[in-house]
């Protein structure tokens, strides 16, 4: 169980996730989350960054889709002004979410990445799905610090990971 949270890349930002290396990795669609992932806390449209990476991602050959377990209207807008599909409601970490979004992408597990800022819904969902598993750091950390039993369990497993050679974003860069 403890394995399937463990991401494989632990990053500062989605931004920070280098296209190149995707490719280099077999990677042709990314699952992307957005509460806190693409987008902070209730924000309604992507920054000029995360536009520009996806358009990055884009010329680099990879397609993404959004994942979210947020509701309808949320999603739609936010992957409007982004212009990529989407999949809301997705109950992650379940695996149906994971297979719609790869039968959208038209990948395979082998060659699908997820990125997401939580442990047990991105990373555990991806994990068993068989992905390439991103975790980033929270956009809207801040809110929510302190605040939610699930954030400090998340550090505790994190904090283990990063004993056991997980490089967290301070020093990975
Ligand atoms: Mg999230």
């Amino acid at each position: 169980m403890l394995s399937k949270l463990r991401p494989h890349l632990y990053l500062p930002s989605v931004q920070s996730v280098d296209p190149r290396l995707l490719r280099r990795r077999g990677i042709r669609g990314v699952v992307l989350d957005l509460d806190n992932t693409l987008a902070g806390w209730k924000s309604p449209r992507p920054s000029r960054e995360v536009k520009a990476w996806v358009q990055r991602l884009h010329g680099h050959g990879i397609d993404a889709v959004i994942l979210s377990n947020n509701g309808h209207g949320r999603v739609q807008d936010f992957a409007g002004w982004l212009g990529v599909p989407f999949i809301p409601h997705a109950r992650k970490p379940w695996a149906r979410g994971f297979r719609e979004a790869m039968a959208v992408l038209g990948t395979v597990p082998k060659s699908t990445a997820v990125i997401g800022d939580q442990v047990f819904t991105d990373i555990l969902g991806g994990n068993r799905a068989g992905l390439f598993t991103i975790l980033v750091t929270p956009l809207s950390r801040q809110e929510f610090i302190g605040t939610k039993a699930v954030r400090r369990l998340e550090d505790v497993v994190l904090h283990h990971f990063e004993r056991t050679g997980l490089r967290a974003p301070s020093s990975a860069g």
